[in-house]
């Protein structure tokens, strides 16, 4: 056993766990983080989109080092059909202002810049080294971490389970359940390679703007899913995701539909050429408010996706990682300046302060998010992206046909597929689940 007490340990160097250990560390306090990868990020997946906002409250001059791709100047949303797709897009100078709002990043390079500035902060960080089981008192109060190192168990004060949506530790401590399979989306994403200016062309873009397209559709064969393709520097990230339940029950594989996504005609040309260079699959946590396990207890706290804090219908995930983080680091922080235990009790401030962010009050929005996605996710994904598609189709066709009579036809369509009492009544049950 490591005879050194820690005030905290960190499990984890993804977005949670950094924030977590960088906070504390700051704040002076002794801190061990331990991350199972070769270094923090190789085995982290995200699209991805950075919220500056949250990393600005964590290192607020991050913009001169941290390695980012571009800032995102247009949003695009794409409803598709096999042939086409309806898209809506905004596109803003003011997103080119001083301190851009959101940036691309490569995960891999990303978080390692943030572990360096953790260990700056004077944190000890161990990559290779697997926490494989939480060291608890008979009353079940967590005093450390055993590891695969030899001799390796470590005590502390506290534990920050930072070890994201397949972290194993709390589980088996019997600290939360396993997430069920409607509450977490497995995506898949691939990194297509391009030289800069051929993005910048295809994309519209001048320097280091950037652009985000969300798609659904016929794309996700029903199922509830989303498709992705936002723009790097020297690369587009490209991916799509849908909930295990859903693919459990139809038979799809997440590469297969990738596969098909990268087919569609308005896809292709965007990474023709490209070489595609990486290949990652993630689960993503979807459960929404009632799937957030107890995030506190004896000795310990959970963070970020292990703890469920993921937004699915807003695609934010590691702003909700990193503000966990950074409340339960300085949770932990008020505590430890007390001298006070680190008791369930005193540590329900970390729940306390949680509830009072963003991160818990959009949450409470989506409190059953596998049922909001569900409502009527066969028209939605299926048969109203084929009928817009096709009302569109007939709107802009100039061929001779009296406009009265398209009117007619595609009321007809609408009705034949499904009434517009449906509709309206589709509509209706996906607001009421929305509350
Ligand atoms: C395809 C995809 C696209 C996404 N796109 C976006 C996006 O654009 N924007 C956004 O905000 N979010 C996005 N997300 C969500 C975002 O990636 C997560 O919310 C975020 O990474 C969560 O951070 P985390 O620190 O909780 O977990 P992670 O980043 O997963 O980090 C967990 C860390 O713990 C380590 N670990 C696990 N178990 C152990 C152990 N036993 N011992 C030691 N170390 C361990 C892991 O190796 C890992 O480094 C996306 C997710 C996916 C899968």
């Amino acid at each position: 056993m490591i005879e050194e007490k820690f005030d905290a340990i960190v499990i984890g160097a993804g977005m949670a766990g950094n924030a977590a250990a960088l906070t504390m560390a700051k704040r002076g306090l002794k801190v061990l983080q331990l991350e199972r990868g070769e270094y923090p990020g190789s085995k982290n997946v995200q699209g991805a989109i950075l919220y500056a906002d949250m990393l600005e409250k964590i290192v607020p001059d991050f913009r001169e080092e941290a390695p980012l791709e571009r800032h995102i100047v247009e949003q695009r949303f794409w409803m598709m059909n096999d042939s086409s797709h309806v898209g809506l897009q905004y596109r803003s100078d003011d997103f080119n202002e001083e301190k851009p709002n959101r940036y691309t990043i490569v995960r891999a390079q990303f978080d390692k810049w943030f572990s360096k500035e953790v260990q700056k902060a004077g944190a000890v960080v161990l990559c290779e080294t697997t926490v494989i089981e939480l060291v608890q008192d008979p009353q079940g109060k967590v005093l450390g971490v055993r590891t695969d190192r030899k001799g390796g168990e470590v005590h502390a004060d506290v534990v920050v389970l930072a070890e994201g949506v397949n972290g194993l530790l709390g589980s088996r401590a019997g600290l939360r359940e396993r997430p069920a399979p409607e509450n977490v989306a497995l995506a898949v994403k691939e990194m297509h390679f391009l030289p800069r200016e051929t993005i910048e062309a295809r994309f519209n873009l001048n320097g280091d703007e950037g652009v985000v397209i969300e798609a659904a559709g016929t794309i996700s064969k029903g199922m509830t899913g989303v498709g992705f393709i936002y723009t790097n520097k020297e690369s587009i990230s490209i991916g799509l995701g849908c909930l295990v339940s859903d693919l459990k029950k139809s038979g799809q594989t997440p590469y297969g539909l990738l596969e098909a996504f990268k087919r569609h005609p308005s896809v292709v040309p965007l990474l023709e050429g490209s070489e595609v260079k990486e290949y990652a699959a993630h689960l993503i946590p979807e459960g929404g408010y009632n799937a957030i396990p107890q995030l506190y207890g004896d000795g310990w706290v959970v963070v970020g996706d292990a703890a469920q804090l993921n937004n699915a219908v807003h695609r934010e995930g590691s702003n909700l990682a990193m503000t966990s983080g950074r409340i339960a680091g300085e949770a932990i922080f008020q505590i430890k300046s007390r001298k006070d235990p680190f008791t369930a009790e005193n540590l329900k401030l970390y729940k306390k302060m949680l509830d009072d962010s963003f991160v818990i009050k959009d949450l409470k929005k989506y409190k059953d998010m596998p049922a909001l996605l569900h409502t009527s996710s066969k028209n939605f994904f299926l048969t109203y992206p084929e009928l817009i598609a096709k009302a569109m189709q007939t709107y802009v066709r100039v061929d001779g046909v009296p406009k009265i009579d398209k009117e007619k036809a595609t009321v007809k369509s609408f009705k034949s597929a499904r009434s517009l009492a449906g509709l309206v009544g589709d509509a209706f049950r996906f607001a009421r689940a929305w509350r």
